[in-house]
């Protein structure tokens, strides 16, 4: 089986997570105002986008949109470098649905069903191209030992996302 690259970056939306408030699956969805959180089992839906809980400096924070930019308003500082923390929702802060440990405590995610699809088909190809997004894979999803681990992995995440 040939591994091809995906031309879009179509599994970065939505986001599947776990509800703040009954634990089932919500799902995270942009919309024209910002981001929208709704919940699968429970009423909630919560409208967000204005902030973003991300690691500055190994240290987390949570950033606020002001004058245009990322503001930290626990050192009222703007900030410009920073990134998600792993296996997390970085609009609202909640942990992704599609997470588990996997390879002796790697954390295997992924943002939704084509994500997960993705390093499926990634992982179980045998041929792949060396250009892409595979590029940014970490290593150790790309090794041979690892592959059978993370495909029972994955498989397990996506019968979480069965309806009911
Ligand atoms: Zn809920």
């Amino acid at each position: 089986m040939r591994f091809r690259e995906p031309a879009a970056l179509a599994w970065q939306s939505p986001v599947e997570v776990v509800c703040p408030r009954c634990g089932s699956r919500a799902t995270v969805r942009e919309n024209d105002v910002g981001y929208r959180l709704t919940c699968t089992r429970c009423p909630l839906a919560v409208d967000g986008g204005s902030e973003r809980h991300v690691l500055v400096d190994g240290r987390l924070v949570v950033l606020q949109w002001k004058h245009g930019a990322w503001h930290d308003p626990a050192v009222d500082r703007y900030v410009s470098v920073f990134r998600a923390r792993e296996g997390e929702e970085p609009v609202f802060g909640l942990p992704l649905w599609l997470r588990t440990e996997c390879c002796g405590g790697h954390l295997l995610w992924a943002n939704n069903e084509e994500h997960l699809g993705y390093i499926e088909s990634y992982v179980g190809a045998t041929l792949r191209e060396s250009v892409g997004l595979s590029t940014v894979l970490p290593t150790w999803m790309k090794l041979a030992k690892n592959r059978e681990d993370i495909l029972r992995s994955l498989h397990r995440l996506r019968t979480t996302l069965a309806p009911g």
